[in-house]
């Protein structure tokens, strides 16, 4: 069955909502998620969206600590483009989309988190991906010209001679393979966390969006640059739970079994340090203690004061035993964002004809290596924004959306999947492997040893990938060792320590800038019709 539309939109979080609202103005859209409507780390997001509000503050004080996050490797005219479009687009939340933010008297209540010499942090509450989401796709449901297609898995991009005409998509409640034709597509699919073991990520990041563009020919660069985030919960029966930046922000203080506060020992702004200090500071202590979490305690805070800030993390906590108003938290790191993606610029655009990239999948050079707190619903926002307008241009140009029939998806001689376990096994085994050996500290050798690994599981994947009939979890896990592979490629390739990327071989930071980039050679390329 074909689908066919102006726009093609890969994703629902906040850059593909955006983008989606934006660009129904100029023809129709078709907007795909690979789970519910709402599902990704836009709604999970806890802390805020930075942006200049505060008298006090000015773009020119965002875009310096950006810069100084990004480690040298921000593209400066990009961080001042997006630093100065932020506060137009989040009025625009404001105004057009009902989003309510948290505010005192009357005024915007804007947080303070690590790295920001200001209080630019808009939030609501610790609910803040919450309210953006569920208000974009509000306004997503009363559009006519958008068609939301839940539980549709894109495979891969439909490209000849460097232009996107697409992409084929699993129906998951029909299981049958549909083809979106559109004008322009854009990727919106979010980051790559479930590439690792511990991560704060949803289940739906897994990077397809990355792996899908890789084998259709794009530029991608700078996938080492995995942001770990310093705190998420530690408890066997919790999934992993972020406990949000703001609460260092807030005063948290950062604890070892016996009470004693240890960032002092690596940063002078302590706890508020970077975030990549923070990590790699909580994995020093972890080695050298053997134990298995940091404690974070916020409890010489006014429990009301904690109650009404932190509702989401209170509640959850609670409901494991631990009150955070009286006792301090168990924390570890985990894999929290995927700072390289799609090579693509502030209007999404990427290496191949048609096809844009918004969002975590995108990397604009925004974040350079290091992601300031709260930047990157900002940098969806503003790139979705801007993307919608490259792309009423591009659907003008291109007139209706080509009606060149897309070659038939070939299920060849494939079964139904016998062992599902195989999955299970090669999906625990990438996860493990990549956050021991390419995790917060990398080496060579550890470098070396997980492209071993990799190798070995990419070969049974594949097997089974042709021998069988799709699967979503199949998909899944093709997609995490694609990424996988960039990842550790990328992190081979960047022989310096630099922002989120730390070598034990390589401690220094280097006086040459560079990008790592990679694509995908002519020869590799194999028929994006077929199973891969
Ligand atoms: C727990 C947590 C807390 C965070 N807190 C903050 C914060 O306070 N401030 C901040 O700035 N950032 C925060 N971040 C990061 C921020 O939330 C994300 O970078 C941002 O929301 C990404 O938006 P997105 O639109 O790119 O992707 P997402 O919101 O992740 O959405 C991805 C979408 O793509 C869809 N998708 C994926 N693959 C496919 C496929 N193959 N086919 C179809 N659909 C697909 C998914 O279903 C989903 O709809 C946080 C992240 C997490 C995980």
């Amino acid at each position: 069955m074909r689908v066919s539309s102006d726009f093609l939109v890969i994703g629902s979080g906040i850059s593909g909502l955006i983008f989606a609202l934006k660009a129904a103005k100029y023809g129709s859209v078709s907007l795909l998620s690979k789970d519910k409507i709402t599902e990704g780390s836009t709604y999970y997001a806890q802390g805020g969206i930075a942006a200049v509000f505060d008298e006090e503050d000015s773009i020119d004080s965002h875009v310096k600590d950006t810069l100084e996050a990004g480690d040298d490797l921000c593209l400066k005219d990009v961080v001042r483009e997006i630093c100065s479009e932020g506060p137009r687009v989040v009025k625009e939340l404001i105004d057009n989309y009902n989003v309510k933010f948290s505010s005192k008297k009357n005024e915007l209540d804007l947080g303070l988190e690590g790295g920001h010499s200001q209080r630019r942090v808009l939030h609501a509450q610790d609910k803040t991906g919450f309210e953006i989401e569920t208000k974009l796709v509000d306004a997503i449901r009363k559009e006519p010209n958008i068609s939301i297609f839940e539980n549709h898995v894109a495979i891969n991009l439909f490209t000849d001679n460097n232009v996107c005409y697409g992409a084929y998509v699993y129906d998951k409640n029909k299981s049958k393979i549909l083809n979106f034709q559109a004008s322009v597509t854009s990727i919106a699919t979010g980051g790559a966390g479930k590439a690792f073991l511990v991560t704060s990520n949803p289940d739906v990041c897994t990077g397809d969006g990355i792996a899908m563009a890789y084998r259709a020919g794009a530029k991608i660069i700078n996938m080492e640059m995995i942001q770990f985030h310093p705190t998420s919960l530690y408890h066997p029966y919790a999934k992993t739970f972020l406990i949000t930046e703001a609460m260092r922000g807030e005063g948290a203080k950062l604890i070892d079994k016996e009470g004693n506060r240890f960032m002092s020992k690596y940063h002078p702004k302590k706890e508020l340090a970077p975030r990549d200090i923070v990590s790699r500071s909580i994995d020093a202590e972890l080695k050298a203690s053997g134990d298995d979490c940091v404690y974070l305690d916020i409890s010489h805070k006014d429990p009301t004061f904690v109650k009404e800030r932190f509702p989401m993390i209170y509640e959850k906590c609670k409901s494991y035993g631990i009150n955070i108003t009286e006792q301090p938290i168990p924390v570890v790191p985990a894999a929290h964002y995927t700072i390289g993606g799609i090579k693509a610029t502030t209007s999404g655009e990427t290496s191949i004809k048609n096809l844009l990239a918004i969002g975590e999948a995108a990397c604009t050079s925004f974040h350079g290596a290091n992601r300031l707190a709260s930047n990157s619903l900002l940098e969806a926002l503003v790139c979705g924004d801007k993307a919608a307008k490259l792309g009423a241009t591009i659907c003008i140009d291109n007139g209706a959306p080509s009606k060149r029939p897309f070659p038939k998806w070939d299920p060849g001689e494939a079964e139904d999947p016998d062992e599902m376990v195989i999955v299970k096994q090669n999906w625990d085994e990438i996860r493990r492997f990549m956050f021991n050996y390419v995790g917060i500290v990398r080496s060579k050798k550890r470098l070396i040893r997980a492209g071993h690994r990799l190798d070995i599981v990419s070969k049974e994947i594949n097997q089974f990938y042709w021998d069988f009939k799709i699967h979503p979890h199949l998909l899944d896990l093709r997609n995490l060792a694609q990424v996988a592979d960039l990842i550790i490629r990328c992190a081979k390739g960047r022989r310096e320590s630099r922002g989120v990327h730390y070598s034990i071989d390589f401690p220094m930071k280097s006086d040459i800038l560079y990008n790592t980039e990679l694509q995908i050679s002519m020869v590799d390329r194999i028929p994006l019709n077929d199973k891969l």
